[in-house]
């Protein structure tokens, strides 16, 4: 089995954020910021990811390996079945898990994690239904359930919907 690598769905946080980064042209984490747009608007537009995108990832996981394996011993969860064996070493187990090299505050281990998380979900479900709201412009993904997926909360689905009677209003007005 392989290891989960990145928190669940951590790519919608990083790219909502992203307007208030500040990132060097040229810089790696220029690259890894542009590639992790670049991966989400192919998803969001439906387009599936094209050899060339493929190539990219691969390139820039070349460039920063930012991922390694560990093993830990961590104590075993505790027993369901209330039998006792949790005694001596049985109460421990081995886990082998992957770990960031870089710490989370860091914008290419945040990037790069927004990007394995992106790729982790399309590997989870290559029709990922991710949409940016057309009032605010956020990221998110739609409960399953949403008849329209164009806002991403119905606050926005609310002020949008306000400006545009208002709108409306004031076209009324100028013909008047
Ligand atoms: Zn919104």
């Amino acid at each position: 089995m392989c290891p989960t690598l990145s928190r669940e769905n951590y790519f919608l946080t990083v790219i909502n954020e992203i307007s208030q980064h500040h990132v060097q042209k040229g810089s790696i984490e220029y690259e890894l910021q542009a590639l992790l747009l670049l991966v989400a608007e192919s998803v969001r537009d439906k387009k599936g990811l094209n050899e060339a995108t493929i190539a990219k990832i691969n390139e820039l996981f070349e460039q920063y390996q930012a991922v390694r394996l560990k093993v830990s011993i961590v104590p075993k969860l505790a027993n369901l079945f209330g039998s006792d064996d949790s005694q001596g070493s049985s109460s421990e187990q081995i886990l082998l898990h992957t770990e960031f090299v870089d710490s989370p505050d860091l914008l290419k281990r945040k990037y790069m994690e927004a990007i394995i998380s992106l790729l982790e979900a399309l590997e989870r479900n290559a029709q990922l239904d991710l949409q940016t709201c057309i009032h605010c412009g956020h990221w998110f993904i739609p409960y399953q359930r949403a008849k329209v997926a164009r806002f991403c909360s119905s606050n926005c689905r609310n002020r949008y919907h306000y400006a545009q009677r208002k709108k409306d209003k004031q076209k009324q007005q100028a013909y008047l």
